[in-house]
């Protein structure tokens, strides 16, 4: 078999976690079978359109370098189309859809209804009011041919219904199983609107067929919907695909993921630091376990490794501390320069470029967002603040983290300037300075780490004076001297 995937996004301005994950595992699916994938917009519902949001989507889908083989794509700010399919963009298909709402019309599985949004609010009232299931009431099926006639050359608002058949509805979920649903809790579902729009389950199935869907991975919201698409399918003849239902993203405290309980744009989580591929293999992993005895997998691992199979039934938490925790493995194997291109967007203030560098070189392990850049480029750069306390070791006192500052002090005012650009050289030449002397480490090196950084951790003190330099460290080493005097 051919595979054929699809995202289909609605324009909603940002792309939710959940949809970023929908989408990766569709991309894994046709890579790991030498397939297609395609993004279909599907912006039919006029009420909820939000200017730009498909150029938003692209370009969030481009940084995520998930990239499709047909759908719209953005060229010289403008929208284009790759593929043979098309149009990708739903709002481009009305006169597809009414063919084939008329077609079902015609061969009498659909229906056209006349009810103003009054009655089917009143209706719906009754209905809860006595504990019904609400359902349209088949009022204009009562209709004559002729009545129907008039309404529609008078131009009465009109939508066209599906007319769900008596029976059962069997379809089959790769990861839920087969499901069996009774046609009397269908509604009798509006397939076009008053405005010519179809609604989300007319066009689904008509593009899935027309654009060669083979299989349908999504999240679990849909599944109910699956039921009307069935009958549709075999209304049209049309063959029906592969589904698959993915779980629930959780909030912790289990209840499904929402804004109120912390970001759900991916371009919020881009915007805070994180990385593209640890966000990939962090959403991935939600709903999915590859080889279950670790925690990181590169894209090619994880399209070899996706299986439907594989998927979990129960929802799976977002745990931000584990993404927080997977940024920062992801970060400390980033070579040193492209950790500095990264970090640049990120900065507030100004900093040199040879210093900028120096600092990601011994600040890379130790950061777990890119933003964490301009507080950690800031400690460098201002004066630190600190307890005196901090600068005693602890099997010391003040008065040897006094003695040692200030004969350190005196033995780096006298190192050659050259020796500052290479911390090994400077640690040579600290290691010798702690030997000839006699002195233990922990006595000479503590407070010297603590008057460079003011913090209880941080690089280690060659590290730090290599940064820093010469005229910065000395001043900061008097400091340290002046506030234990
Ligand atoms: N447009 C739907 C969405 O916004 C797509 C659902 C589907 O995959 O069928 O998620």
């Amino acid at each position: 078999m051919n595979v054929k995937t699809r995202f289909p996004p609605s324009p909603t301005g940002y792309l939710h976690v959940g949809s970023l994950r929908t989408a990766l595992y569709n991309y894994f699916f046709a890579k790991k079978y030498n397939g297609k994938f395609l993004l279909r917009i599907e912006d039919t519902d006029r009420e909820r359109y939000v200017e730009g949001a498909v150029e938003s989507l692209i370009g969030t889908l481009e940084r995520m370098k998930i990239d499709y083989d047909e759908g719209p794509v953005v060229r010289n700010g403008k929208i284009v189309e790759k593929g043979n399919n098309g149009p990708y963009v739903q709002s481009a298909r009305l006169e597809i859809y009414k063919k084939y709402a008329n077609q079902l019309v015609d061969s009498g599985h659909a229906y056209y209804c006349f009810c103003s949004k009054e009655r089917l609010t009143k209706l719906r009232e009754q209905q809860q009011a006595i504990k019904q299931t609400t359902k349209y009431d088949r009022n204009c099926l009562k209709l004559s041919a002729e009545e129907i006639q008039t309404k529609l050359q008078s131009g009465e608002s009109n939508v066209i219904r599906m007319k769900i058949p008596d029976g059962k509805t069997m379809f089959h979920d790769e990861i839920r199983g087969d499901v069996t649903i009774d046609n009397q809790e269908i509604d009798d579902q509006v397939l076009l609107k008053a405005d010519g729009f179809p609604t989300y389950h007319l066009a689904v199935v008509v593009d899935d067929y027309l654009m060669g869907v083979t299989h349908i991975i999504r999240g679990e919201e849909w599944i109910s919907s699956v039921p009307k698409h069935v009958i549709l399918y075999n209304w049209f003849g049309f063959p029906i695909p592969i589904f698959a239902h993915l779980p629930l993203i959780l909030n912790p405290d289990k209840t499904k993921l929402s804004k109120r309980q912390g970001d759900v744009a991916v371009e919020d989580y881009l915007a805070k630091g994180f990385l593209e591929e640890a966000l990939e293999n962090f959403v991935s992993l939600l709903g999915f376990n590859p080889t279950a005895d670790r925690e990181i997998y590169t894209r090619e691992e994880l399209i070899e490794h996706f299986d439907l199979k594989k998927i979990n039934k129960s929802g799976a938490v977002f745990d931000v501390n584990k993404l927080l925790w997977m940024n920062g493995q992801y970060i400390k194997k980033l070579s040193d320069e492209d950790f500095v291109s990264r970090v640049k967007p990120f900065l507030k203030g100004k900093v040199e470029d040879d210093i900028l560098r120096r600092i990601c070189k011994i600040e890379k392990s130790r950061i777990n967002l890119l933003s964490d850049i301009s507080a950690v480029v800031d400690s460098y750069q201002s004066n630190p603040v600190y307890e005196k306390e901090l600068l005693v070791w602890k099997k010391s006192d003040s008065k040897d983290a006094k003695l040692q500052l200030k004969n350190i002090l005196e033995f780096i005012s006298s190192i050659d300037e050259i020796v500052f650009n290479d911390p090994q050289l400077i640690e040579q030449a600290i290691s010798r300075y702690i030997k000839d002397n006699d002195l233990e480490n922990g006595n000479v090196l503590w407070p010297l780490r603590v008057s460079l950084s003011g913090a209880e951790r941080s690089p280690s003190p060659f590290e730090l004076l290599w940064v820093l330099q010469k005229q910065e460290s000395l001043k900061r080493i008097e400091h340290a001297v002046k506030i234990l005097s």
